[in-house]
């Protein structure tokens, strides 16, 4: 492993067609340093491990590391980065083809040019994507950026080149509950982007559903902001004062001589409101004691169940 190197870390789920046209598009790059590719199969149930021990007979630059079950992304991507770290630069790729493999060139040029220490490809439209899925994901952005400190770039993917030192920052973080996206802004560093216009994936499925990816947001949301607590206490508060005020106005009607035993319909209303508050500020309260506890057992990221490198 010379210093020069780029280590390519390429997470994989049941990934059996897109893996050669991946190891063939990268072969018709030209690149100005030596590169390896490290494919981290994460618990994969068809033989994706398979298929890159037979890429790997055809080119010396590919190796694996393959988990004992599906950890995830977020996984995979740690053990990845982990086994990157005596390299010069490290690139981190979708094996799908939907962060193009082009680009490399022109982020290791941007990398050794601007002075940065990480370049990042940002993709510029959300087009073929459902409109519902693009609204969502507009508001995660707009939600996040409005109650946490690192701020989160809209449309910037996983896709990134960073030098060493960005590597050791991001691997130095002990934390279980990892949520990478947040974990990129957080380390700060120098930075820089490349657009690209979004592309589709080139062969088999994705692997997120629309729950995984709001439990996803949900994940990202407690483990970069606990301003969700303030918002229940801000309710509490205003809670309270409406109390007050009714309470007054029940005394006022007493004195008034108005009788205040009607009204089952508002009471219904009133009682089904504030239970409806009661459960939400329990259900936020849950979500980080929840992620207390899971870290709390200090739990591996993954486990391995072989690889061909150290
Ligand atoms: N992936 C993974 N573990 C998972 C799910 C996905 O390693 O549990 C990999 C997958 O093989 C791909 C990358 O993560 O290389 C992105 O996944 P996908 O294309 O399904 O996500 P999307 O592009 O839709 O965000
Ligand atoms: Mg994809």
């Amino acid at each position: 492993m010379s210093q020069n190197d780029l280590s390519i870390i390429v997470p994989v789920h049941n990934e059996k067609e897109t893996i050669p046209l991946f190891v063939k598009a990268l072969s018709n790059v030209e690149l100005p340093v030596k590169k390896n590719i490290l494919f981290v199969d994460d618990g994969s149930t068809d033989n994706s491990l398979e298929i890159i021990k037979k890429e790997q007979k055809k080119s010396a630059d590919i190796h694996y590391i393959s988990f004992s079950r599906n950890f995830g992304k977020e996984g995979a991507l740690l053990a990845g980065l982990k086994a990157s770290i005596n390299y010069k630069y490290v690139s981190v790729m979708d094996v799908d083809l939907q962060d193009p493999p082009e680009l490399l060139p022109i982020m290791l040029n941007k990398i050794k040019n601007d002075h940065v220490d990480m370049v990042v490809a940002r993709r510029s439209n959300r087009k073929d994507e459902p409109v519902i899925r693009s609204f969502f994901s507009n508001s995660f952005y707009w939600f996040i950026n409005k109650i946490s400190n690192t701020k989160l770039v809209s449309g910037e993917r996983d896709f990134r080149l960073m030098k060493n030192n960005v590597v050791r920052a991001i691997v130095s973080l002990s934390e279980n509950q990892r949520f990478s996206k947040g974990i990129f802004a957080w380390v700060g560093f120098r930075r820089s982007y490349i657009s690209y216009q979004n592309k589709d994936r080139i062969a088999g499925k994705s692997s997120w559903s629309f729950i995984d990816l709001f439990k996803y947001a949900m994940d990202g949301i407690v483990s970069f902001s606990t301003f969700p607590l303030t918002i229940i206490t801000i309710i509490g508060i205003f809670c309270f004062f409406l109390s007050i005020l009714a309470a007054i106005v029940v005394v006022a009607r007493f004195f008034m001589g108005i009788p205040s035993a009607f009204g089952w319909a508002s009471m219904i209303t009133i009682i089904l409101f504030f239970s409806g508050v009661q459960l939400l500020s329990i259900g936020v309260l849950g979500r980080y004691i929840a992620s207390t506890y899971l870290e709390s057992k200090k739990r591996p990221n993954y486990i391995v169940r072989e690889k061909d490198i150290e």
